[in-house]
């Protein structure tokens, strides 16, 4: 998909077309934007902007891939997301590399996002050989009733630039299993990556048209996909505001929506906790990925008691940690995606400043000797659960901590947010965590682990303001992208009227 290779400096900056029906292809706009490194802002590739004309050719593309995809039996099918699992495996060191230039997270961390893809194509492939609707007793003599699952047809699938692979990769995998068509749209962020798995597709033997791939900004290539009257249904994660507008939009053409929206999500630290495991789950799940995960940990709900010895030990460890280049092995936190995100995150420190809040650590963009975006993890205190800071999503490294007398509290608090997708508990007390387990409002809860570390045959998802009651992985991305048909077969030679000949 190379146009051409430029050497800017020492780089080599590459253009990148689009994928449709098979091909590159040049865009209809002609217009093209760059895909920066947030840590040295190195330009690492020019990508095409399609337009809705290109967004019309991919559709129609992608109806010609689902004639012949959606006649292949699943178990072949299958054989495809096999040879791409392998190849991604052979490739995992080069992609989590390029993948820590295109977004910045260290290299650790974006293996894991590799893996990720990897996990989630060897799963779904797997479910090519299962597929299971489900037989039922009829009501009528001689007669027999089962379902079955269908392809929806064209889908069109809208990812955020956090995670490039694992996100494409929860909602290619099961779509294609299960025999749809795709359009693709990744962020505007991480097109690289977005690019380098459906050549990966291809190469794995994947037929033309089944997954097209069009690279341009949300309001006009997203918005040319969700209002697309061919394409049957929409999977879109990315922020809580994005999410209302394309369910909005979807309702206009009757299209299926899954939405995998944003979080708030809380640890409540119970008195009785091994503070040590505690303090190591804060750690990871509110600064990895430099807090800027759906699920990053971002209100700590502390118990009194140990509020002034969980702080302090947070503090410290805290301090230890390293800002920078995503590629060094001393690195724990890298940049934040882009300047816009920055800001946000500085707009909400002196929000949480303004609003009363006491800032214990950071709270500023900082230089590790790189031009791009830094910023210190921070830690708010004396944080009072109506706050914005303990209300809006920030995504970024900031943590606002929150005291409670005990449990009940602790949950009520947790609860109170507009979104409900991960939450986590540390107690030593069965009988505190099952209650956590029973009354928090949200998709996921870990007890005495961090509010981040999904795996991929688990449903994926959130309640409120995170979703709209789809689940992503697990067996429930199979529903997310089939429809259910019931089958009724009548062997008794005359007609059976059902409720009325009750004989
Ligand atoms: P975003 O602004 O909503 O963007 C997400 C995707 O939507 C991008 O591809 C974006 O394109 C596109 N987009 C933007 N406006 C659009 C429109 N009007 N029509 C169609 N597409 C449009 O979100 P973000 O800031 O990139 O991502 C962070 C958000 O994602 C956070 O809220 C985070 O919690 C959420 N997230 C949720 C999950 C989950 O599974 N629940 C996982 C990861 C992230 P451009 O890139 O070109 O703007």
């Amino acid at each position: 998909m190379v146009l051409y290779s430029l050497f800017q400096g020492d780089f080599v900056v590459q253009e990148y077309k689009l994928h449709i029906g098979g091909e590159s292809r040049d865009s209809a706009t002609g217009e093209t934007f760059d895909n920066i490194n947030p840590a040295t802002l190195e330009n690492l590739a020019t990508v095409q902007v399609a337009g809705s004309e290109d967004v019309d050719r991919a559709v129609e593309a992608a109806e010609e891939g689902f004639r012949v995809w959606s006649e292949v039996p699943a178990p072949r099918r299958a054989e495809v997301l096999f040879r791409t699992a392998r190849i991604l495996q052979e490739r995992k060191e080069d992609l989590a590399r390029l993948m820590t230039e295109e977004m910045g997270k260290v290299l650790p961390e974006t293996r894991g996002d590799v893996q990720e893809a990897i996990d989630i194509a060897i799963y779904a492939a797997g479910e090519g050989r299962r597929m299971f609707g489900e037989t039922t007793t009829s009501e009528l003599k001689d007669k027999f009733c089962m379902t079955v699952l269908r392809p929806i047809g064209v889908v069109g699938m809208i990812t955020p630039w956090n995670f490039p692979l694992a996100i494409p990769g929860w909602k290619i995998m099961p779509a294609l299993i299960a025999g749809n068509a795709i359009v693709f749209k990744p962020a505007s962020d991480t097109p690289l990556l977005a690019i380098k798995l459906v050549e990966i597709l291809m190469e794995a033997g994947l037929p033309p048209g089944v997954v097209n791939l069009v690279t341009g900004p949300g309001g006009s290539t997203g918005k040319a996909i969700v209002q697309h009257p061919r394409i049957k249904a929409i999977s879109f994660t990315g922020s809580l505001e994005t999410g209302k507008w394309i369910m909005e939009e979807c309702a206009k053409t009757m299209k299926r929506v899954s939405l995998e929206l944003g979080g708030k999500n809380p640890v409540i630290i119970m008195d009785d906790a091994d503070l040590e495991l505690a303090l190591e789950g804060v750690l990871w799940g509110a600064f990895g990925t430099t807090g800027q995960r759906c699920t990053a940990t971002s209100r700590l709900i502390l118990h009194e008691k140990i509020k002034d010895e969980f702080t302090a030990r947070l503090l410290a460890k805290t301090k230890l940690l390293r800002v920078g280049n995503g590629l060094l092995p001393e690195t724990d936190i890298g940049p934040i995606i882009n300047k816009a995100q920055l800001e946000k995150i500085e707009r909400y420190v002196r929000i949480g400043m303004e609003e009363g809040a006491t800032l214990l650590l950071g709270g500023k963009a900082i230089d590790p000797g790189l031009p791009g975006y830094f910023f210190e993890p921070t830690v708010f205190t004396d944080v009072r659960p109506d706050m914005r800071i303990a209300q809006e999503e920030i995504f970024g490294p900031v943590l606002s901590i929150i005291t409670v007398s005990g449990l009940e509290e602790a949950i009520e608090v947790a609860n109170n947010t507009r979104y409900g997708l991960s939450s986590a508990i540390y107690t030593e007390n069965v009988g505190k965590a099952f209650r956590a387990v029973k009354k928090i409002e949200a998709g996921i809860t870990y007890v005495n682990a961090p509010t981040i570390g999904a795996e991929v045959h688990l449903p994926f998802g959130g309640v409120k303001g995170t979703g709209n009651g789809f689940r992503e992985a697990g067996t429930e991305a199979i529903k997310e992208f089939t429809e259910i048909k019931a089958v009724y077969i009548d062997y008794s030679g005359r007609l059976q009227r059902a409720q009325i000949d009750m004989e």
